[in-house]
């Protein structure tokens, strides 16, 4: 198989309606894609690369590896507010394996089809396995979610729950045990994370918005970089999963939840005087939050547990 037929056979039809949709001019096939954004948007674009072995094990469920290459992205649109509409994606492959193809672009298929966003182009070589995806979302002037927006005094707010996702990473890593159905959640998280996209629902009340992808504290500090103030978290209220309550000891839990990425849920600033709206608000648009902790005019992440000062020895992921 050349890679022209590759190309035509695994992704030239992925997403809804790719042929049909109005707003794409040209999709895969010629020089460039083009596209036609809804009149007075805003386009938003992300990308983000996954290497085998350093975001995924390189022998993972192909169609996991691409449910999480194109959700990881969708993380990016919703912590800025936006709503997805086009991808790209480049592909390096050690060698054309027909099966690996075939799971692969039914992930990518399935996650294309349920966050309603149509692959438009992209590229595809040879080498180690890497996947990059870059995704166009569109959002209203004015309505961008950013990680400078915070200010001293505000709520700071999480969706979900934290720590699942680096619980799958030392599962894998044989750092920790659970059952079999507790181990299935958190691979499920891992490979399948859920992309906010509902907060653009609630935007209005949210005033800094950032995924969690190198884990809370280190992400919560860009937000805080960025606004130049600082925050206080209350570890004893980080929203954790039964599986993983249950899995480990409480001051496990807590550090996994402070400290481990790939969950990329949101954390949120809102005003004090938005909260009771932000709240039913989040509700009525299906993004479960939990308050857990302040912003001040300091500088940094701090945790206090249980009123006490508490420091990891690590504060997220980074890759150098
Ligand atoms: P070029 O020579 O201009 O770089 P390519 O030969 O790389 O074009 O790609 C041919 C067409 O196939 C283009 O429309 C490109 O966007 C599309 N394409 C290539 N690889 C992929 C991929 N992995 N997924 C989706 N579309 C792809
Ligand atoms: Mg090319």
């Amino acid at each position: 198989m050349n890679e022209f037929d590759l190309i035509q056979q695994y992704f030239s039809n992925i997403g809804p309606n790719v042929v049909a949709q109005s707003s794409l001019q040209l999709g895969v096939g010629d020089d460039c894609a083009i596209v036609k954004p809804s009149d007075g948007f805003f386009q938003a674009m992300s990308v983000d690369t996954l290497v085998a072995d350093v975001h995924f094990p390189a022998k993972a469920d192909p169609t996991l590896i691409a449910e999480r290459a194109l959700r990881v992205n969708l993380s990016d649109l919703a912590a800025c507010g936006a709503s997805p509409r086009w991808f790209t994606l480049a592909l390096t492959l050690p060698e054309v394996e027909p099966n690996w193809l075939k799971a692969f672009s039914q992930g990518l298929q399935a996650a294309a089809a349920q966050f309603d966003i149509a692959l438009v182009g992209g590229d595809t070589t040879r080498g180690p396995l890497s996947i990059t995806v870059a995704v166009h979302g569109e959002v209203a002037p004015g309505q961008a979610l950013l990680r400078s927006g915070g200010r001293p005094n505000q709520l700071v707010y999480v969706s979900g729950s934290l720590g699942d996702a680096a619980a799958a990473l030392q599962f894998m890593n044989k750092k920790l045990s659970a059952t079999q159905q507790d181990a299935g959640y958190f691979m499920q998280r891992y490979y399948r994370p859920e992309p906010r996209l509902q907060v653009g629902g609630v935007a209005r009340m949210v005033s800094a918005a950032v995924d969690v992808s190198d884990g809370l504290i280190a992400d919560l500090g860009h937000i805080c970089k960025r606004s130049d103030i600082g925050a206080t978290i209350d570890l004893e209220r980080l929203p954790l999963s039964p599986a993983l309550q249950r899995s480990c000891s409480e001051v496990q839990a807590l550090e996994l939840a402070a400290t481990g990425g790939d969950d990329y849920e949101l954390c949120l600033l809102v005003p004090e005087t938005g909260r009771s709206q932000f709240e039913e608000l989040a509700a009525q648009f299906g993004l479960p939050v939990t308050l857990i902790g302040n912003t001040n005019r300091h500088s940094g992440v701090q945790c206090l547990y249980k009123g006490s000062p508490h420091e990891f020895t690590t504060t997220g992921f980074t890759h150098f």
